[in-house]
């Protein structure tokens, strides 16, 4: 067997993970968390475990295209280099663009900024971490003078108060939520106050809930900023000596948030739990305030973030073990793209567009056309794709017909585009049916670099399969197309590490300590040190060079520990901040406020964990969560269909009543595409509004409206093929161990589904059918070879029957007499509603098998339920709904 360490392709945490495969021939790989990270200690969620159901080859792409024709390397490196040179010599480098990802490695993003800043001269390079950090970004920049997190997560064992701020970490970074459970567990005086709109499984933990109006969290903080100094508890040692702003920040303060009332008032929770939070605040010095997507994802987002900031700086809460602001990213390489600068506002290294950064790259680079001003982000730049400015864009390991706002939009900018380039590993997603060249690009588990988590810790991604097909790593395939344009000298790059190096060396260039990121203690590393680079925290500067081989006992003081910070002056900013609301307003056209975001086993557009059988199992199907006083109002059900709808789009979910969101407020997931929903994407119905400083879009906060959908027929096909169901308008697929589950819904007559279904699964074999036209009920199992070849149900109402035990039928060798009856039932004992399906991912434990064991055996405790059934105990993603599964039993 080999073992090879890597690093996690999802999100921002960063876990270390070990791929073990069979050395001779084998093809079968066994990923286990990697004990030695110090991200994860062993640890994987539910994501992680499933990475070796993502790397089969079914999907891929495996060689260039060009026009939809297979197409040799040679010739579509020569048509992406010719193709921008000649639209670059006819209309200026701004007339061409390149949309990146943090899901490249640091090696792969530092050479396209390299290309785009330093040799086609623009900067018109925006990554897709855009739309969940850049808010951050503005805010770290704004106040520290530099895109700094000064936290690590050492700092969560020293913590005693936890701010969790528009944060789902139950789901999103469900490692470092553990965290945050065993240090409340293990040290019980260890408070968390959760700041969400929406209850999520990150408030199973909270202390104090505070479900704020959509974007008061300025208000919020403002509050806590003016009660910090009503109860004399700012620390003017620190912010005499080391802020400057504060006259002003406290006066805004106190204009926008004059009191507890008024704050409570304002963010529509109780004034006993905002005072409670205000209390904990100031009694505790250890407090580390965690936020994500729902402080970023805002028109006011880099306000939010600053007003966060104001009171770890104010309150002196920053740079001592266990206090401080800890912004943690989404994607697994958001971090090494603000390191190489690759947003459109930023050069390189942490460096801006002033007069003496760009003359210092340039030098640096022997680049005679630094771009000298910024490019266009995310939003902007695809609104000059569709203006017909850019006509030429490469757009890198993302798919923003799905992740972006407006996102039909952004379909239609891409098919008016004299020429779209794509380099992805998968052949069809949304982004790449517009591409005229498609280029494989090497997938997770073939490529070789590093990638930097939310902690600044760089850690290596190592390949332990070879590339599929003809794929290639990005940064070769960049490299390739940089020496056709030209500009062989400077991208002569023979590995990975030549450009990790020169990547160190640009951060320690001429730099004196006025730039936090500074790793010049890796510049020199050969290629085996390269290679076996351990886990490493930066900044690393090249004083440390003892850092390759103990890197954190190398590790220099904490960041800001000295009050030092990277402003002209050194000191932090508190910034005046006046609350401003959403940009996309609820109208009497579109009444309801749609809240976004992500579900725990999904990854972004699902073109790889929706490969995963063990992700899908949780959240089949694109859905709404609708509170019940608008599901009685709109007529919806639960478990019923209901349109999402608004000048730009319409989606189709099915209902979730709960009152976990806030009534008049929504939340739809971000993750389904075209392959799997034919109308799963709801960012098409997200305006296109952004931060005015961070550029970073609201994905948080749209506004629709929303009716009942009843169809004549909803339905469900199990298959062992992937099939079509043509003319059906709904349908949503997802992949099981051993069959395809195909949800449906039209308006088909009740007396063609008999004919309709022979011809959807084919006539052949044996068929076991129940039809009643007069009811308008259908059911048929189909068997070839005593095997279960395909099942289909369908019905005028939604169907409660489960899944889980039709699906498990296609993994057996035969289907006995005992078994057949039961088929058409969906099984030998139903529960009703089991359609909510797998809780556990780690263990494939159902609903309905949950609700069994816990009402046999008056389960009190998920420790319990993990004693019997295993769930809970692997990645403990699923401990918040195994908790909210007792409390249903035990109210029932
Ligand atoms: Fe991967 Fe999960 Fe760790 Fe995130 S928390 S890096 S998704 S294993």
């Amino acid at each position: 067997m080999t073992a090879v360490r890597t690093t996690c392709p999802y999100c921002g945490v960063g876990c270390g993970i070990v791929a073990t495969r069979p050395q001779a021939g084998g093809s079968s790989v066994v990923i286990t968390g990697d004990a030695e990270h110090p991200a994860n200690a062993g640890r994987l969620c539910s994501k992680g475990a499933a990475l070796a159901e993502t790397l089969g080859l079914d999907g891929r792409l495996l060689h260039p295209e060009i026009r939809g024709q297979r197409a040799a390397w040679d010739d579509a490196l020569d048509a992406v280099a010719s193709g921008f040179a000649e639209t670059i010599a006819a209309h200026g480098p701004d007339s061409v663009a390149f949309y990146v990802s943090g899901q490249l490695l640091t090696e792969d993003y530092y050479v396209a900024n390299k290309l785009m800043k330093g040799f086609i001269g623009s900067a018109n390079i925006d990554t897709n971490s855009r739309l969940c950090m850049a808010s951050a970004v503005a805010g770290h920049k704004r106040a520290f003078g530099e895109d700094v997190v000064p936290q690590a997560y050492a700092d969560l064992d020293a913590a005693e108060l936890f701010v969790i701020v528009g944060a789902n970490m139950a789901w999103c970074h469900p490692i470092l939520f553990q965290r945050v459970r065993r240090a409340k567990e293990e040290r019980p005086h260890v408070r968390v106050v959760v700041i969400d709109p929406r209850r999520t499984a990150t408030a199973d933990v909270a202390d104090v809930f505070l479900p704020i109006r959509p974007g008061t969290d300025v208000v919020l903080f403002n509050g806590l900023l003016s009660y910090l100094r009503r109860e004399d508890a700012l620390d003017w040692e620190f912010i005499d000596a080391h802020v400057e702003g504060a006259t002003a920040a406290l006066r805004a303060a106190k204009a926008s948030s004059p009191s507890v009332p008024a704050v409570a008032a304002a963010c529509g929770v109780p004034e006993r739990d905002v005072a409670e939070f205000y209390r904990l605040f100031v009694r505790t010095r250890q407090v580390v305030t965690l936020f994500s997507q729902g402080v970023n994802q805002s028109s006011s987002g880099t306000d939010k973030v600053n007003a966060i900031l104001n009171v770890h700086l104010a309150s002196g809460r920053i740079g001592r073990p266990g206090a401080g602001p800890f912004s943690i990213t989404g994607q697994p390489n958001a971090m090494g793209g603000r390191e190489v600068g690759a947003l459109a506002n930023q050069l390189a290294a942490h460096m801006e567009f002033s007069p003496d950064h760009v003359e210092r790259v340039a030098r640096f680079w022997q680049a005679p056309n630094v771009a000298t001003r910024p490019g266009l982000k995310a939003v902007e730049l695809f609104d000059a794709v569709h203006a017909g400015r850019i006509k030429a864009v490469w757009i890198m390991a993302t798919n923003p017909v799905v992740s972006m706002p407006d996102a039909d939009r952004v379909a239609e900018a891409l098919a008016r585009c004299p020429l779209v380039v794509v380099s992805d590993c998968i052949r069809h997603t949304d982004t790449t049916r517009y591409a005229h060249v498609l280029l494989p690009a090497a997938a997770w588990g073939e490529k070789s670099g590093t990638v930097t988590n939310s902690e600044r810790r760089i850690s290596r991604q190592r390949p332990f399969l070879e590339p599929a097909g003809e794929s290639r790593a990005d940064w070769r395939i960049i490299c390739d197309v940089a020496r056709r344009m030209g500009f062989g000298r400077a991208f002569a790059h023979r590995l990975p590490a030549d450009i990790f190096r020169e990547h160190a060396r640009l951060s320690a260039f001429e730099n004196d300590g006025s730039r936090a990121f500074d790793i010049g203690a890796l510049a020199e590393l050969s290629d085996d040190e390269y290679d076996a680079l351990e886990p490493v925290q930066w900044p690393l500067p090249a004083a440390n060079a003892d850092a390759r081989r103990a890197p954190d006992a190398a590790r220099p003081k904490r960041l800001f520990a000295d009050g030092r910070f990277f402003t002209p002056n050194g000191k932090a900013r508190l910034v005046a901040l006046e609350p401003r609301a959403p940009r996309s307003l609820p109208t009497d056209a579109a009444p309801i406020v749609l809240n976004t975001g992500r579900t725990r086993d999904q990854w972004h557009t699902m073109t790889r964990t929706g490969r995963a059988p063990r992700l899908t199992g949780h959240r089949a199907e694109p859905f709404v969560d609708v509170h019940p006083d608008d599901a009685a109002r709109f007529a919806l059900d639960d478990g019923g269909l209901a349109v999402l709808e608004n000048e730009r789009g319409r989606m189709l979910a099915r209902v979730r009543v709960t009152a976990d969101v806030r009534k008049g407020e929504v939340f739809a997931p971000m993750h389904w595409n075209a392959q799997f929903a034919t109308h799963g994407r709801v960012n098409a119905l997200i305006a296109p509004e952004f931060d005015p400083i961070s550029g970073q879009p609201e994905l948080k906060h749209g506004a629709v409206r929303l009716r009942r959908h009843a169809p004549a027929r909803h339905g469900f096909v199990l298959s062992r093929e992937p099939l079509e169901l043509p003319g059906c308008e709904y349908v949503v697929r997802a992949r099981l161990r051993g069959c395809w589950r195909i949800e449906f819904a039209d308006d088909m007559d009740a007396r063609s589904w008999p004919e309709w279904a022979r011809a959807v699964l084919g006539a052949d074999g044996e068929w076991i059918e129940l039809s009643d036209p007069g009811r308008r009920r259908y059911r048929a199992a189909v068997l070839e070879h005593r095997r279960l070849k395909a099942c289909l149900f369908a019905s005028a109402e939604p169907i409660g029957v489960g899944r889980e035990w039709l699906a498990a039928q296609f993994r057996e060798p035969e289907i006995g007499d005992a078994v057949r009856p039961s088929l058409l039932a969906g099984g030998p004992a139903q529960h009703d509603g089991a359609v909510a399906g797998i809780v556990c991912a780690c263990f494939s434990v159902a609903r309905n098998v949950l609700v069994d064991v816990i009402r046999a055996q008056s389960l009190t405790t998920a420790a319990e339920i993990g004693r019997i059934l295993g769930a809970g105990t692997s990645c403990g993603s699923c401990v918040p709904e195994l908790n909210a599964l007792i409390a249903a039993e035990r109210r029932a």
